[in-house]
C-alpha cells in the first residue's frame, strides 16, 4: 500500500476518532454516551497544552504526560502527528485539496511555495510561551486540539441537536457560539488562499512540533541530487510548502508525503540522512519578530492584571463551575476546549467573552438563565471532564462537604440576592414562592416572611352574609384568581385582624375557609377588605451554596429577580462577601 493512502487512511481514522470522542461527550442513557470514554485523547496527547501548563503552573498534571509520546514521535519522525493524526490538519488538508481539484500546476506550484511568513506560527509560540511563564494559558485561542474541541462543542454539535434527538435528548445553545463559528469558517476559509494555511502560518503546535522535530533522524529526504529531471512535481504537491526538491526546510514538513508519491523517479524517500540537494532545520524566523512576541506576552500579562491588583478583576458576573480554581490559577489551566460546556447536562456553561477579562476569552462561566435548570446537585461532570483540571475533579461527597470534607461545606458557586424591585411579591403584590420551593438544600437557603396586602380597589361593602358565604355589593377587581387560595378578607375597619381565606369566587360571591358570622367588623353595610398573602423570599447566605436553581426557574423573564452573584464562591478569598472578611481570611 502507498505511503500516501496509509496517510489518508490514517487522516480519516483520527478525524473520525475525533468527532466520536466529542459526541460521546454527552451526558445520556446511551452506550456510546458519556460512560468513561476517552473524551480527552486528543487533548491529553497535545505537547502545547502540557508545555504551557506545566510552564504557568510548575506543574503537569498526570493525563497531559501522554504529551511525552507525541514529543517522542516527532523527535524521531518528525511531524507525523500534523500529517497523520492532527484532526484540524486532515480538515485543513480535505478543504485544500478540494478546492485546487483541476488546478493548473503553475497554480500549484505558487500555492505550495515556500513562504517566509511560515515563520510567523513561531512568533505566535513565542507569544503564547511567555504569556504562559508568567501564568495566562492563552494557547487554546489557536492550538488546533482545543480549537476544534470547541467548535464541535459548541457550534457543530448543538446545531445537530437542534434538528435530531440523536446524540442529545434536547437541543443545546451556547452564547456567542457565532464566534466560535465565524472562527472554525475562517480556518478552514484560509485553504482556499493556500492549502492548509492554518498548519503553515499561523498554528502555534505545528511551530512546536517543528521545533522539536527539526533534527529528527528519520526524515523527508531528496536520495540522489544528480538524476533529479527538476519537473518539480513534489513541490506542486507539498502540503508543508517545505521546498522538497531544494533546499529542504524539515521544521515545515508535515509529512503529507505527497512528495514520495508524486515524484516520477522516486527520488524522495524517508530515510535517515541528509536530503541530496540540502536541509534547513527551521524555516527563517525573523529574529526581531520573536523578541518582539517574548516581550509582548512578557508585557500583556501584567497589563491583563493590572485590574486585578486594584481588585477590580473579579467579576461578580463570573461564576465558574463547581471545583473551578481561584481565577489566577483557572487562567493557567484552562484551555478553552468547551468540553466541560458539552457535558454539562443542565447547558448552563457557557463561553464567557469579557467577565473575566481578555484574558478569559470564552473560558467557561455559568448562565443561569440558559439550559435546563440550575447545576445539579449530584452532578459533578464538568469537573470529570476538564483536560487540565482547571476544574478539579470533585467527588459528591466533596461537593456536598459531607464526610470528611464536612469541615469545609458544601462547595458554593456563589449566593443569590433577590432582586425586590422584580421580585412579584415584593413589589407586584403577586403570590409567587418558587424559588423558596425550588431550592435543593437542606434545610432550605431561601426561606420567605409572610405578611397580607392588600389589593388595589378591593374594598366593597358586605351585601350579605350567609354561611361561609359573603356577597359584595360590587364586584371585586378582575384579573385576579381570588380562589386561588393567595386571597383573604378581613374587616377594613380591624386591618390588625386575622384575615379569612377565600376558597372560591363566582362574581361578587366569596366562600371563605370558616363562616364570617360574627365576626367584629365586618356585617352588613360595613366595609371589607380583600388582601393578598404574600410569602416574599430572603436568602439565607450560610446556607445558600449559588446552584441557581432559583434564578433558573424564577418566572420573572429577562433579569430574573432572583440572581446568583460571585460572593461566597469556595474557590477564592477575594469572593468573600463582606470586605472585612476577605480582608481577614486573605
Ligand atoms: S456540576 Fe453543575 S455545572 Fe458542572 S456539569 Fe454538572 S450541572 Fe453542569
Ligand atoms: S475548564 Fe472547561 S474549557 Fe477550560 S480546559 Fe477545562 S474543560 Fe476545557
Amino acid at each position: 500500500m502507498r505511503i500516501v493512502t496509509v496517510r489518508r487512511i490514517s487522516q480519516g481514522f483520527f478525524l473520525a476518532l475525533f468527532l466520536w470522542l466529542c459526541v460521546a461527550a454527552t451526558v445520556g442513557p446511551q452506550w456510546w454516551q458519556l460512560r468513561g470514554w476517552p473524551i480527552n485523547w486528543f487533548l491529553g496527547l497535545d505537547p502545547l497544552t502540557a508545555l504551557t501548563t506545566l510552564l504557568a503552573t510548575g506543574t503537569l498534571y498526570a493525563p497531559l504526560a501522554w504529551a511525552l509520546a507525541t514529543v517522542a514521535l516527532t523527535a524521531l519522525l518528525g511531524r507525523a502527528f500534523c500529517g497523520f493524526v492532527c484532526p484540524l490538519g486532515a480538515l485543513n488538508q480535505l478543504t485544500g485539496w478540494l478546492s485546487r481539484r483541476g488546478a493548473k500546476p503553475l497554480e500549484r506550484a505558487r500555492d505550495n511555495a515556500h513562504h517566509r511568513l511560515q515563520g510567523l506560527k513561531y512568533v505566535i509560540l513565542a507569544f503564547f510561551l511567555a504569556c504562559a511563564a508568567l501564568g495566562s494559558v492563552q494557547t487554546g485561542l489557536l492550538d488546533p486540539l482545543p480549537l476544534l474541541h470547541r467548535s464541535v462543542n459548541l457550534t457543530i454539535l448543538p446545531v445537530l441537536d437542534a434538528r435530531t434527538t440523536v446524540l442529545s435528548d434536547e437541543p443545546r445553545a451556547y452564547e456567542s457560539a457565532w464566534t466560535l463559528g465565524a472562527v472554525l469558517l475562517a480556518v478552514i476559509g484560509l485553504n482556499l488562499v493556500r492549502p492548509r494555511f492554518f498548519c503553515r502560518f499561523l498554528c502555534p503546535l505545528g511551530a512546536m512540533l517543528g521545533l522539536v522535530g527539526r533534527f529528527a533522524p528519520w526524515r523527508v529526504v531528496k536520495a540522489d541530487q544528480g538524476r533529479c529531471g527538476d519537473c518539480r512535481l513534489c513541490e506542486q504537491y507539498c502540503e508543508g510548502a517545505c521546498r522538497p526538491s531544494g533546499e529542504l526546510v524539515h521544521s515545515e514538513c508535515v509529512m503529507c508525503m505527497n512528495c514520495l508519491s508524486q515524484c516520477p523517479s522516486g527520488r524522495m524517500g524517508f530515510a535517515a540522512r541528509p536530503s541530496a540537494a540540502g536541509e534547513q532545520p527551521v524555516t527563517d524566523i525573523s529574529r526581531r519578530g520573536a523578541i518582539v512576541a517574548v516581550a509582548a506576552g512578557a508585557l500583556t500579562v501584567p497589563l491583563w492584571r493590572v485590574g486585578a491588583l486594584a481588585d477590580t478583576g473579579r467579576s461578580a458576573l463570573l461564576i465558574r463551575p463547581p471545583g473551578s480554581l481561584d481565577e489566577e490559577r483557572f487562567l493557567s489551566r484552562c484551555i478553552r476546549c468547551g468540553q466541560c460546556m458539552r457535558v454539562c447536562p443542565s447547558n448552563i456553561i457557557q463561553p464567557s467573552l469579557f467577565e473575566s477579562g481578555v484574558q478569559g476569552l470564552w473560558t467557561p462561566s455559568l448562565n443561569f438563565r440558559t439550559g435546563r435548570s440550575g447545576c445539579q446537585v449530584n452532578c459533578i461532570a464538568c469537573g470529570q471532564a476538564c483536560p487540565t483540571a482547571a476544574i478539579r475533579p470533585l467527588s459528591l461527597e466533596e461537593k456536598h462537604g459531607a464526610g470528611e470534607y464536612a469541615k469545609l461545606g458544601p462547595v458554593r458557586l456563589g449566593t443569590a440576592f433577590v432582586d425586590r424591585s422584580r421580585c412579584l411579591p415584593w413589589v407586584m403584590d403577586r403570590p409567587c414562592i418558587v424559588c423558596q420551593e425550588l431550592c435543593p438544600v437542606s434545610p432550605k437557603a431561601i426561606h420567605t416572611r409572610t405578611v397580607f396586602e392588600p389589593v388595589r380597589g378591593g374594598t366593597a361593602s358586605v351585601a350579605r352574609l350567609q354561611g361561609d358565604a359573603l356577597d359584595l355589593a360590587t364586584q371585586p377587581p378582575v384579573g385576579l384568581n381570588l380562589g386561588s387560595g393567595d386571597y383573604a378578607v378581613r374587616p377594613l375597619s380591624r386591618p390588625d385582624a386575622i384575615p379569612r381565606r377565600i376558597l372560591a369566587q363566582a362574581g361578587s360571591r366569596l366562600t371563605l375557609d370558616r363562616p364570617p358570622q360574627n365576626w367584629p367588623g365586618l356585617t352588613r353595610g360595613e366595609r371589607a377588605e380583600i388582601v393578598v398573602r404574600l410569602q416574599r423570599p430572603y436568602v439565607d447566605p450560610a446556607r445558600c451554596i449559588g446552584c441557581g436553581m432559583c434564578e433558573h426557574e424564577c418566572p420573572v423573564s429577562g433579569l430574573r429577580a432572583i440572581r446568583v452573584y460571585s460572593e461566597n464562591e469556595s474557590r477564592s478569598t477575594k469572593g468573600r462577601m463582606l470586605i472585612e472578611q476577605r480582608r481577614t481570611e486573605a
